[in-house]
């Protein structure tokens, strides 16, 4: 007797990000394992649509989920997956890609990543959350957030661009933000150039500051930058990209379960890359193993 099928859904935004996706739906009839799947194309007609999409596929009983697009794709699928049987696939297809990164999946290679939906295994990750949504890669506040607002993501393309519109942004408008943040038991306040809660280790550009960050230790790596100097900018940028934080005397690691950040003011956050306004307090928690989702068959570390 015949297996029964397993459903697969696609879930692609036609418009957003860089690349061009449109053959990814000829690639995916091409490369797809027949014998394994039955699969379904849907097209996101706008923003938080996916969230909405791919919660139908859940209750369609869909086995897999697939998010076809970077970080902010995945993140809009993976808020409708969280504690379902319903496994997410990934297509990455983003600017900065972390999260698939991470995880060994080839960018903007649908072929590649095809043959991982096909091949691969389903393990259970953890996901970061915050003011009841999740975020797949990173979190914070700082540098990046304002980065992420001044640029839009397709006018940012590699991390050379990345690290231009970062060293624009200190010299010509940015002021570190002051803030009082716990991170479990510890409070610190001060000025903040940059705080980011890692999930994932990337950045996305293939960039990670930390080269050990775990998705399944239950807990986040968080790196902070505390006001500096302007004129060791190019050491402590040349530092990051070196993944060398530890030689920069104005920064700090932690891990950290639970993190709360006092806003008693406007501030930027960015989550997985988008940036977003807040006014109020945030907290930030880690799931731990909350999400199941197809990696490379031979990926050991993660
Ligand atoms: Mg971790």
């Amino acid at each position: 007797m015949e297996a029964k099928k397993k459903k697969i859904m696609f879930i692609i935004n036609p418009i957003s990000g860089v690349y061009k996706k449109k053959n990814v739906p000829e690639k995916i009839a091409r490369y797809i394992d027949y014998v394994q799947y039955d699969y379904t194309i849907r097209f996101t007609q706008y923003a938080g649509h996916a969230t909405l999409i791919a919660q139908q596929a859940v209750a369609e009983g869909y086995d897999v989920c697939v998010a076809v697009g970077g970080d902010g794709s995945i993140n809009e699928v993976a808020q409708s997956l969280v504690g379902t049987n319903t496994a997410l696939g990934i297509i990455p297809y983003g600017s900065g890609n972390g999260f698939a990164t991470h995880l060994k999946i080839p960018p903007r290679d649908a072929e590649g990543a095809l043959r991982v939906l096909n091949t691969g295994k389903s393990v259970k990750l953890d996901l970061g959350k915050s003011n009841l949504r999740y975020f797949v890669s990173n979190a914070g506040f700082g540098i990046d957030s304002s980065v992420a607002r001044r640029f839009h993501h397709h006018a940012i393309r590699g991390l050379a661009s990345y690290a231009w519109a970062i060293v624009k942004e200190l010299l010509f408008y940015f002021q570190p933000f002051h803030a009082k943040v716990e991170i479990d038991d510890v409070t610190i306040e001060r000025d903040f150039f940059l705080f980011t809660a890692f999930n994932a280790n990337q950045y996305g550009y293939d960039y990670a500051v930390y080269p050990f960050t775990s998705m399944k230790d239950g807990v986040l790596d968080v790196i902070v930058l505390n006001r500096f100097p302007l004129w060791k900018l190019f050491w402590i940028v040349g530092c990051l990209m070196m993944k060398r934080a530890d030689l920069i005397k104005e920064s700090e690691s932690y891990r950290a379960k639970r993190i709360k950040i006092y806003g008693n003011k406007k501030m930027v956050y960015q989550f997985d890359g988008d940036s977003v306004i807040h006014h109020d307090d945030i907290e930030i928690e880690i799931v731990p193993s909350c999400i199941q989702v197809i990696v490379p068959n031979n990926l050991i570390a993660y």
